[in-house]
């Protein structure tokens, strides 16, 4: 065992805290990685804090992990000491079901088994990136292009894949008319990826606050949701909606009518409550309503090496570990562009 500096939440209700825990052994095919960068996503807070379900604590948290290769089991054949490497929202899955199978971990009928909180093989609770070291199976690590600056790389490995694979899946690109839903962690990149894929990308936000910035990530139209004029003029208008906004308070049945024939509004945001959809509204121009998690891990090194090719990286606001719980508060009131990465040189 190798025992490690982490910020860990001791509690659902405590800040988190500099502390101890530990790895397990390099197995023959896992692969240690030194954690240079690790990004904060809002799922981290909803987890620590219990409201995703309970947990066990002490918890670290963590799931957009950056690093370097410092150790490599004896049947490790893909990655080598000193390879600059990510880790994602997953560490494991079955490998045997369909999806599993298909490269399509992140959808394991069983179950793929979390970076944090999640049940590991050997029945201990895996521990997330808030940390100086992680050790993961090699079949989980994705290689991280040299293109993409690596201390802004981390954002990625979460929003980036979560925004990327429907993105992906619904054939955005050129002819294609995108919206964005919301202008956060996950919306920046949905703006970045959707335009260099080629597609018509038009944010809709709250407010026209962040216009500069959306206009300089790619999009070609910025509109607030807050004039009711922008749902009469985009009525009928949008091949995807992606919306990245987690309140059940949005109005569904509003958005989906700014879908054209066939269009698809896909959610990866995930509000506590669920969506009042109306038939009528889907029937009405033959639209889907959907959701996507994630993506596998080959479309993950796809979306990385995509992100090199096109010049693609998060805005990012580097902090140290003893800004995380003033990070926190600031997520949760939506003052950050677009993302805080940890330099976790910083827990030491
Ligand atoms: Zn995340
Ligand atoms: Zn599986």
């Amino acid at each position: 065992m190798l025992t490690v500096n982490a910020y860990a939440a001791p509690s659902a209700t405590d800040p988190l805290e500099l502390t101890t825990i530990e790895r397990r052994d390099v197995g023959a095919k896992d692969v240690l990685i030194e954690i240079k960068y690790a990004g904060i996503c809002h799922s981290d807070i909803h987890t620590v804090r219990g409201e995703w379900g309970e947990i066990a604590y002490p918890q670290v948290v963590g799931h957009e992990i950056a690093g370097f290769v410092t150790e490599v089991g004896s049947d490790v054949s893909t990655y080598a000491v000193g390879d600059k490497v990510g880790v994602g929202c997953m560490v494991n899955s079955c490998r045997e079901c369909e999806n599993c199978r298909a490269g399509l971990e992140q959808y394991c009928i069983p179950g793929n088994i979390g970076t944090y909180a999640g049940v590991d093989r050997d029945g201990t609770i895996t521990q997330g990136g808030y940390s100086t070291h992680v050790v993961v199976d090699e079949d989980f690590v994705l290689r991280i292009p040299d293109a993409i600056p690596f201390d802004r790389v981390a954002p990625l490995l979460c929003a980036g894949i979560t925004t990327y694979s429907p993105l992906n899946h619904w054939g955005a690109g050129p002819g294609k008319k995108v919206a964005v839903v919301g202008m956060g962690g996950l919306g920046h990149m949905g703006v970045k990826i959707a335009a260099a894929m080629g597609a018509e990308v038009t944010v809709l936000s709250q407010t026209l606050g962040k216009k500069d910035d959306g206009m300089r990530f790619g999009a070609h139209d910025y509109r607030a949701t807050s004039d009711p004029a922008t749902f009469d003029e985009l009525a009928n208008t949008f091949d995807i909606i992606l919306n990245t906004v987690s309140s059940a308070k949005l109005d569904v049945n509003a958005y989906l009518k700014l879908l054209r024939l066939d269009g698809t509004m896909v959610n990866v945001g995930a509000p506590p409550e669920p969506w009042p959809v109306q038939a009528f509204t889907l029937f009405g121009g033959r639209r889907s309503f959907a959701g996507s998690s994630i993506g596998g891990i080959q479309e993950t090194q796809e979306m990385l090496d995509f992100c090199a090719e096109h010049d693609i990286a998060p805005e990012t606001e580097l902090i140290s570990a003893d800004q995380i719980n003033d990070a926190y508060e600031r997520v949760l009131s939506s003052d950050v562009r677009y993302r805080f990465v940890i330099d976790t040189a910083t827990l030491a």
